[in-house]
């Protein structure tokens, strides 16, 4: 029981129907069990939330900053067994999951830097008359998210939603629940009661009915883009506004004026392979200038070759197993199709406990190289431990490659010229565009984040997360008004 994703409405707890949450290193263990909330219980949760907003968007910058500030210290709480329950419910490796798991306290505490600024008003009096600009909160959010990064993405979009003074209803992936459920169960017991509702279940029953909600004002996805195609729909029953952060195919551009050292070699691999490629803007392809391609074949997969993959509470893994067998699975046959249609495939890297490998979702880590762009392992987010190498010869060729996918979240520019690096960056097509790096904790609370294409819609992060969670609002008086163009008399 202890481990259990519980629904949690207006405070209260309410038991129904569950589903059992594996451990995808041993696939046969089950971790906990996760509620599966229906149309009914969304209804009740969104309710509450809508039943909470006034009162919680009414409290004072300082009564709100007091209660973010307990709600922060609640987030803190067990780390370490929850840290260890996110490793044996998701896989990855621990420390990824305390940086997962400390995004709760950190972006609550970093959000109640917001409030004051949220609350400000700016009054404009000038012969016209008085203009008010301010910004009101939007209501009720429903915070829909994935299962890879599952605490520091929902707390990505509840933090900044509950210093901008709205309440929060939140679905939890049904792959990895049960940490982020615990954690907002613990968060929601200092808040009152009603303004943070968990709702756990499946994508096609609960979070089809939280984003289709007519009581739902906005609605904070992070997911993939076919789930997030989906949100869209439902929620344009109700006009009701969408942030989507989804899937990336990120491109790395390694310019003839890079040096291939080993700072680079692993910060780039580090990017590849950190939680074994499931990561929104993990380099996903690397197009290397060739007068230094074979170089960094060989120091790439020398560098790949070193990570060992195992359980994820095992000290001497670096990388753990793909969430579940389905993602394996389709990592594997985008592998084979490269294979079969002529691509060169080195599996590297080591298993950490070779008696257990087939007990887990495990993948070693591969290069690919002599592949084309058009080949599917290019083409698509393969969310896996796998990376797609290529050469190019001219910087405007890089260019258009990079830019060649539907996708455009993020990518990166490697080069000794930084000035340099930046101007070619100018011309990717993505929402951030990092120089000599690409990895987690580059774009942070004070950067904003979001993708172009079909990588979203929306930026959040600090201020930029306050916009797409309040609603300007003008309050307006004309002294000028006799003078103001009428209807015709
Ligand atoms: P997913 O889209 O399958 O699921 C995400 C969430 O949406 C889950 O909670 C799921 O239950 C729910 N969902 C699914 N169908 C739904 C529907 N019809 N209506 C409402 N909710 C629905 O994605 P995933 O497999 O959990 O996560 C991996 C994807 O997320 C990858 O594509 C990855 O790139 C993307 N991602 C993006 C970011 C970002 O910041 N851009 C961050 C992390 C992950």
């Amino acid at each position: 029981m202890g481990n259990d994703a519980r629904v949690l409405i207006g405070g209260r707890t309410i038991d129904g129907p569950t589903h059992p949450v594996y451990n995808p290193a041993r696939a046969d263990e089950i971790v906990g069990r996760s509620a599966l909330a229906d149309a009914e219980l969304v209804d009740r949760a969104v309710r509450a939330a809508a039943d909470a907003a006034p009162g919680w968007a009414a409290l004072s910058v300082t009564d709100r900053r007091a209660a973010l500030k307990g709600a922060a210290a609640a987030g803190l709480e067990d780390f370490e067994n929850r840290a260890r329950l996110l490793t044996a419910e998701q896989g990855k490796v621990l420390w990824e999951s305390m940086v997962d798991l400390a995004g709760a306290p950190y972006l609550l505490h970093e959000s109640r830097r917001l409030i004051e600024r949220v609350a400000g008003e700016e009054v404009a009096d000038d012969e016209r008359g008085r203009f008010i600009r301010r910004r009101r909160p939007v209501g009720v959010v429903a915070v829909i998210v994935p299962w890879n990064y599952p605490v520091l993405l929902a707390f990505n979009a509840i933090a900044p939603a509950l210093a901008a003074g709205n309440t929060v209803v939140v679905k939890p992936s049904e792959l990895a629940p049960l940490t982020l459920t615990a954690v907002l169960h613990a968060v929601a017991a200092t808040l009152p009661d009603g303004v943070l509702n968990v709702v756990p279940g499946d994508g096609a029953v609960t979070g089809h009915a939280l984003a289709g909600h007519p009581l739902v004002r906005r609605v904070m996805f992070t997911g993939g883009t076919a789930g997030g195609r989906m949100v869209m729909r439902a929620a344009a029953e109700s006009i009701t506004g969408v942030g989507l952060e989804l899937g990336g195919n990120d491109p790395a551009l390694v310019l003839e004026s890079a040096v291939i050292d080993d700072e680079l070699v692993t910060a780039l691999r580090n990017s590849v392979f950190t939680c074994s490629g499931q990561v929104c803007f993990a380099v996903k392809r690397i197009y290397v200038h060739r007068s230094h391609f074979a170089r960094f074949v060989e120091a790439f997969s020398d560098a790949t070759d070193e990570l060992a993959v195992g359980d994820g509470l095992d000290p001497a893994s670096s990388i753990g197993p793909l969430i579940s067998a389905a993602a394996r699975d389709r990592v594997t046959e985008l592998i084979r199709d490269s294979a079969e249609n002529g691509a060169n495939v080195r599996e590297l890297g080591s298993k950490v406990d070779p008696g257990g490998w087939d007990r887990g979702h495990f993948l070693l880590p591969h290069v690919v190289t002599a592949i084309t762009q058009q080949s599917r392992l290019v083409a698509a987010e393969q969310f896996g431990p796998v990376l797609p190498i290529m050469a190019f010869d001219t910087e405007d060729e890089a260019v258009a490659l990079a830019n060649d996918s539907e996708y455009g979240l993020a990518a990166s520019v490697w080069s000794r010229d930084d000035g340099h690096a930046f101007e070619v960056a100018r011309g990717i097509e993505a929402g951030t565009v990092f120089v000599n790096v690409h990895q987690a904790g580059a774009s942070d609370h004070t950067t904003p984040f979001g993708g172009v294409k079909q990588s979203g819609i929306g930026r959040i992060n600090g201020w930029a997360s306050i916009e797409e969670l309040t609603e300007t609002q003008m309050l307006i008086r004309r002294d000028d008004a006799a003078t103001l163009p009428g209807p015709p008399g």
